[in-house]
């Protein structure tokens, strides 16, 4: 057996550990990749901590995986080994349960996720089933590709259904990890696009990522500033803040709608009258399917979209998940793996 380096989880809270494990085998319907890069995720928050039900220790934990295929399984006809393959939060479905019998993968009551379900991508290996793959095109690099496959995805994915045609008003909450992909994506669909983040330090970077208008929520009161502009047709919550989401609801237009991606133990307290007299609303977005994944690295790669992100090895991946918690990482913490 070949061995390989993976970091894992072995229990609840307990510290992320650099351990030699032999590389997994590919069964019916799954692949081995060899991975790339891997990026880390505030989700990995669910592994680290145990907070998933359901969860099994060890655990390798990541599912912002970026690699090339290595081998495959019987019955994989579709895919070989060579090709570079992306696996997201969508690491499988059931196919059997009330949303999947609808085509609504995404929403399976039995979903798979890499790093949670099974092992994920701190490690120089891992194996997937087929349904949870997404094709890399060439102009992107695996470290490029890594974080578009959750904080990108889901930027990408909510926008891209959000109901907001060209020209009209999108804000972007908050410029992190997901948002800073938020407002280039935004940008290139054609979107008046709108960044909304505290102080004035990050007003250079979202106008050079394609904000048309930056709203310092410090300075200035958000919901009349975006009234100002004519009323948001859309605001992207990416902040982990419910009182920062609260604030901005004011500033829908007609039909404007919050979409929640951004997760905040605080809820939205949302202002009844005005809702009604504009027909506003509040709705959740939980990424995508490996097929978005794939949409979203392919319109990445032709509108030249990347994300800005800070390199580790994977032997540091604690250090680096570190470095992702304490929020300072400029934007996405992603781990080359090989
Ligand atoms: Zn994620
Ligand atoms: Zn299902």
């Amino acid at each position: 057996m070949t061995k390989m380096k993976a970091v894992e989880v072995g229990q609840p809270g307990g510290p992320l550990q650099l351990v030699e494990r032999e590389v997994p085998e590919p069964e019916t319907g799954q692949v081995l990749i060899k991975v790339r890069a891997c990026g880390i995720c505030h989700s990995d928050v669910f592994t680290k901590e145990g907070l998933w039900p359901g969860l099994e220790f060890p655990r390798v934990p990541g599912h912002e995986i970026a690699g090339i295929i290595e081998a495959a399984g019987s019955g994989v006809k579709e895919w070989s080994p060579g090709q570079r393959v992306g696996v997201g939060w969508h690491g499988g479905h059931c196919g059997r349960c009330e949303p999947c019998r609808r085509g609504d993968f995404i929403l399976c009551q039995r979903l798979r996720v890499p790093g949670i379900s099974y092992d994920g991508g701190y490690a120089e290996y891992m194996v997937a089933p087929v349904e949870a793959l997404a094709r890399i095109p060439d102009d992107l690099s695996d470290v490029e590709a890594a974080p578009l496959l959750c904080a990108g995805i889901t930027t990408f994915n909510a926008l891209r259904h959000s109901g907001a045609g060209p020209g009209e008003v999108v804000a972007i909450l908050g410029i992190g990890g997901l948002g800073h992909l938020g407002v280039q994506f935004a940008a290139r669909m054609g979107f008046a696009v709108v960044a909304i983040a505290r102080g004035k330090d990050k007003e250079a970077l979202a106008k050079k990522l394609g904000a048309r208008h930056y709203i310092d929520s410090r300075a200035q009161n958000v919901a009349e500033a975006l009234m100002a502009l004519g009323g948001a047709k859309v605001i992207l919550a990416t902040v982990t803040s419910g009182q920062a989401m609260s604030a901005a609801l004011g500033g829908l237009g007609a039909d404007g709608k919050l979409i929640l991606v951004g997760v905040s133990e605080e809820p939205v307290e949302v202002p009844i009258a005005p809702f009604i007299m504009r027909r506003n609303s509040v709705q959740g977005w939980p990424s995508g399917t490996s097929a978005d994944s794939q949409d979203t690295l392919a319109f990445s790669a032709l509108t030249g979209i990347r994300p800005m992100i800070e390199e580790f090895p994977l032997e540091r991946a604690a250090e680096a998940y570190d470095r992702m918690l304490s929020g300072a990482a400029r934007f996405r913490v992603v781990l080359k793996t090989h």
